[in-house]
């Protein structure tokens, strides 16, 4: 055979050379199709008239993708039209007047419409579906091998979020594989696209697999549980495949997952069972940056292994997701920014895949010609065999171009996407949006008929005249920008959050004094700060204050406010920009001190030190806008300017649930805006607290600014309270308590000199409605989430879910298996993805809550708890009750535990109703892909924070501003541009400068 060994040298050419050489395949390529139009842009009628207008009209293209999006769930007719019309019924959608027409009186119609809607959308899908069934999926793989064509099957169902539907989508692939291994049978001798270099043919049963696909609850966090799982389950494909002579290939997925499917992969491979048998593929990603390391890694493990794998080298069909994902975090972006950077990758890893083409065999997943011309020339250069590398493309795409490779004798593989319309939407849909990308080839080919020139142009060209696109790698800050989370899928970042765990544990237990003028304050009695997940553990002592040292404290501040209400708000302001760049050093440490006292699991306890940096530097860039002063209405004559001063002594009385970054959150918007500030952790957490002290200090708090003061709340906070010379009370907690706050601070007391003002943020009983239409896949999850982060325990935290009627049985079996997923565990546990609750109190409340609820409502289902053995600790299952009464306990009081209560609603109306029937608004939000009713939801849903089709925790300061109003705030909403002036008292000065007539600055 003729195939390539590294050692093999080839002539050198020259880069014009190659490119005449490209040229040359490209044309003939081009004059093959010259005649050709893929079928997406001959598509005749109206919905060939829809694809124009979607190429010409962005606005359109997201609506008409997204009714094509919602339209296999919907149930009527009548539903069909109506989202018909919202999505393009509107008069700023500039269709034609008879499309237009048609929409305004489709509703009159409905039976007639309705059933041509799904007809020609499903007629549409199915021109990319090669099969509806395991016979139509033959008879499609049979027709491709008459025409020379080999095939790989994939089975569309990607998104599982229960264990059922995984095992499902594994049992189908088993199905498949003996169906597949049948229809080859009959088939007579192998096509030509069967056949490798040495003559022999290759698996003629090639299966695409999507592993995320088979298990519902990947964790990379803790990757070596989901990848033993995952081994578990994939196994028996494995071994089936064996058995057919069948290859399997990994489809490459999001980039979260693409290191741990590369060790899957591997890992799976080096087993004794499978180290020869069955043939194996995996498809890698150009377009991320990380591309040439992973194919080098794959090949050097590869050699060592001597296993030979195909390769499929892809764009990577996920980039729009990738970049804004990394956006929305601020993390690195892993994808190219620029086309022809990923042209260029793809490019140079092609030449890779054919140096190591004795052990990796090159599959190219393409339709561009010029990607294509390449890999043909660089074949062709090194003298191998044609049917060395095989190209593989997509049903339904580009056959013009399948067509000119099998004639011009290459090997053409079609990737067979096959099952339902449901599930094969979201693949449609990706379709859709890659035929009608303006970066996309085919549109360029096909819709624009671009030249030539254009289409076959050199990449590393065009990248060299752009530039490289610059610091994709590290973002430059827009303005704000948020802390990035850490990417916990990284395994660096496991390792390293495992060894802060490490040092952390071997500094507990000290003692935390109460701190008052920079003196350590010693006291009586003491607080214990223990784990909540091992209650033995104590994580340190704080000093207990007393009504005595909140006195002395007050006191302090008094004495030190005028000095720091003088201090510059810029001195202020780059303080707290120091604490944050402190925190920012420390925060792996910080975040394992919230695990072990707070309980909060990795990345929750992770979210908690960002956001305290996000507070400090917010506030601090905040502070700076509004210091100094602002001209108010001008006339001649007359200056007149606002500008704000501190209000004197603050308390901040924080909860434990937020331990950083609340307290943090409010003493760095008392401090910045020129408070003097008493600082009152919760009991739960001081030892988080004493370290946030500690930084404060350290970053320039002068020591009468700032004073620490752990004690209980109803000794020294309630002192502090009503204390005469406090001026202002940051609140965060439970609605009991800051309604008795609010009472007492609203009483004038002797010696008080002005009225106090109390910021106050309580609690919720927070409502997420799933509207009929909803994308289960993502709303499953979210509401999932949403419910028992943190055990429930945060004020956002999700306790009512409102379903509609329709879909009510299909959601709970799905929201029931996912919850299954949601692992309780000892937070230092990666696994863990909730934790204990708090303390015993909370631990009693909470169980005796879902006692008494077990009397009145139906239990649904309840989550499975740890062995945690003599340790004990406060967990409480995740519960979930159906059939609650409206007015009982669970449907209506707040309970901060992981406790679910899922209600019934008629319809939209009747679940906004049933969400604002609360005492509460704090958050709440509805998933859904009615343009209509969400429009309703954003006008009618009682909530201070309103989230849309995500989940409705995880505020993240500056995007969204968060508090609520009724009786769980005072809408002063923490991390926006409204919050500091609530610490100040606006004053304004008004000057007449006019001295006998005379005035300066008067414009005529
Ligand atoms: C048989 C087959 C199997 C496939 N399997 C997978 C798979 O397992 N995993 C997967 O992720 N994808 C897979 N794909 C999808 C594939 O990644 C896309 O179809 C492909 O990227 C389209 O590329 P192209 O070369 O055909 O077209 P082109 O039009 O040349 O390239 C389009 C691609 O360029 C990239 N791109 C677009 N805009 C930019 C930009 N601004 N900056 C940088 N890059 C950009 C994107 O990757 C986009 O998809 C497969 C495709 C085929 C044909």
């Amino acid at each position: 055979m003729t195939i390539a060994n590294p050692a093999v040298a080839h002539a050198a050419r020259s880069d014009a050379g190659l490119q005449a050489a490209i040229e040359q395949h490209g044309n003939r390529i081009f004059d093959r199709i010259a005649d050709a139009r893929a079928p997406l842009f001959t598509a005749r009628g109206v919905y060939g008239r829809l694809m124009d207008w979607a190429m010409k009209d962005e606005a359109f293209k997201t609506r008409l993708f997204r009714f094509v999006d919602v339209l296999p769930c919907l149930g009527s007719n009548a539903e069909i039209v109506r989202h018909l019309q919202e999505y393009l019924g509107d008069a700023a959608i500039e269709l034609s007047p008879l499309l237009k027409g048609g929409l305004a009186v489709s509703g009159l119609a409905a039976p007639i419409v309705g059933p041509a809607v799904r007809a020609n959308i499903g007629s549409l899908a199915r021109q990319f579906i090669a099969g509806g069934d395991t016979k139509e999926l033959c008879a499609t793989v049979r027709k491709l091998h008459a025409g020379g064509f080999a095939a790989t099957v994939d089975l569309l169902g990607e998104l599982v979020v229960t264990d059922a539907e995984a095992a499902h989508y594994r049992q189908r692939n088993l199905e498949a594989l003996d169906a597949l291994a049948a229809a080859v049978q009959k088939m007579g001798p192998p096509c030509a696209s069967d056949i490798g270099p040495d003559g022999v043919s290759l698996p003629r049963v090639n299966l695409s697999v999507k592993i995320s696909a088979l298990h519902a609850h990947i964790n990379t966090t803790a990757p070596d549980e989901s990848l033993a799982a995952l081994k578990e389950r994939f196994r028996p494909i494995l071994r089936r495949a064996s058995e057919t002579g069948a290859l399997i290939n990994f489809d490459m997925e999001s980039y979260a997952l693409k290191n741990f499917m590369l060790r899957l992969f591997m890992e799976l491979l080096d087993e004794q069972e499978f180290a020869r048998r069955p043939d194996m593929g995996i498809a890698l990603q150009a377009y991320l940056r990380d591309g040439p390391e992973d194919l080098d890694r794959l090949i050097a493990w590869a050699r060592r292994r001597e296993r030979p794998i195909t390769v499929r080298l892809v764009k990577g069909a996920y980039w729009d997701y990738e970049t804004i994902l990394a956006r929305q975090r601020n993390w690195p972006v892993p994808v190219w920014a620029r086309k022809p950077e990923s042209d260029l990758a793809f490019e140079r890893m092609s030449v890779r895949l054919l140096e190591h083409a004795d052990l990796v065999r090159p599959a190219f997943g393409t339709h561009n010609v010029r990607s294509i011309a390449h890999a043909i020339a660089e074949t062709e250069h090194r003298g191998f065999d044609p049917r060395t590398i095989e190209f593989q493309m997509l049903f339904g795409m580009a056959d013009p171009i399948k067509e000119a490779l099998r004639a011009e004798g290459w090997r053409v593989r079609e990737y067979c996407p096959a099952g339902e319309l449901l599930p094969g939407m979201a693949y449609f849909v990706r379709r859709l949006l890659e035929n009608t990308s303006n970066e996309g080839f085919l549109k360029h080919t096909f819709a624009d008929h671009a030249g030539r020139t254009r289409l076959l142009a050199d990449p590393a060209m065009l990248v060299a005249k752009a530039g490289a696109s610059a610091g994709a790698r590290s973002p430059a800050p827009v303005r704000f920008a948020n802390e990035p989370p850490l990417d916990f899928s990284l395994p660096e970042v496991q390792q390293g959050f495992a060894r802060a765990l490490g040092r952390v544990r071997g500094e507990i237990g000290r003692d935390h004094l109460p701190c008052i003028d920079g003196r350590p304050v010693r006291t009586a009695a003491f607080i214990d700060s223990v784990n909540p997940a091992r209650p033995a553990e104590i994580i340190g002592r704080a000093g207990c204050a007393t009504s005595a040292e909140a006195d002395a404290a007050v006191a302090a501040a008094r004495r030190a406010a005028a000095e720091w209400s003088r201090t510059p708000a810029e001195t202020r302001a780059s303080i707290l920009d120091t604490a944050a760049g402190l925190m920012r050093e420390r925060r792996l440490d910080l975040a394992a001190l919230e695990v072990l006292e707070a309980g909060k699991p990795w990345a929750e306890a992770d979210a908690d030190v960002t956001e305290a940096i996000d507070f400090c530097v917010f506030y601090a860039r905040e502070m700076r806008r509004l210091g100094g002063f602002h001209p108010n209405e001008q006339v001649p004559g007359e200056s007149s300017v606002t500008h704000y001063l501190p209000r004197g002594v603050a308390v901040v009385i924080a909860p434990w649930n937020f331990p950083l970054a609340i307290l943090c959150g409010m003493t760095a918007a008392a401090l910045v805006t020129g408070n003097t500030v008493i600082m009152k952790p919760a009991e739960q957490t001081p030892v988080i607290a004493a370290r946030l002290f500690e930084i404060l200090r350290e970053a320039g708090v002068p020591a009468g600014a700032l004073h620490f003061l752990p004690g209980r709340g109803e000794e020294a906070g309630a002192r502090l309270v009503e204390h005469p010379l406090v001026d202002l009370i940051a609140f965060t907690g439970s609605r009991e308590v800051g309604l008795r706050i609010a009472e007492t601070a609203g009483q004038t007391v002797q010696g008080q000199t002005g009225l106090k003002k109390v910021i106050c943020e309580m609690g919720g009983k927070n409502a997420l409605i799933i509207d009929s239409d909803a994308d289960l896949d993502e709303a499953v999850p979210g509401a999932v989430y949403s419910a028992f982060g943190f055990a429930g325990q945060k004020c956002s935290a999700l306790s009512r879910l409102i379903v509609l009627e329709g879909i009510r049985e299909r959601l709970m079996e799905r929201l029931i298996g996912c919850a299954e997923g949601f692992t309780v565990d000892a937070p230092e546990k990666p696994r863990a993805r909730m934790g204990p609750v708090i303390d015993g109190e909370a631990h009693r409340r909470i169980l005796a809550t879902i006692e008494e609820a077990r009397r009145t409502a139906t239990l649904a289902w309840q989550g499975a708890l740890p062995d945690t053995g003599a340790e004990g600790g406060f967990f409480v299952p995740p519960t979930i009750f159906t059939d609650a009464p409206r007015d009982s306990r669970i449907a209506r009081e707040e309970i901060f535990g992981p406790v679910l209560t899922v209600l019934a609603a008629g319809d939209i109306g009747g679940a906004i109703a049933l969400a604002n029937d609360s005492g509460f608004a704090l958050t709440g939000g509805i998933y859904s892909r009615s343009p209509a009713n969400i429009e309703r939801v954003r006008e009618e849903l009682a909530a201070g924070n309103v989230y849309i089709n995500r989940p409705i925790t995880g505020a993240i300061v500056g995007r969204h501003p968060f508090g609520g109003y009724k009786l769980s705030g005072g809408g002063t909403k923490a991390g926006g541009a409204d919050y500091l002036r609530h610490f100040m008292i606006p004053r304004s000065i008004a000057e007449n400068l006019m001295r006998r007539g005379f005035a300066p600055d008067v414009e005529d």
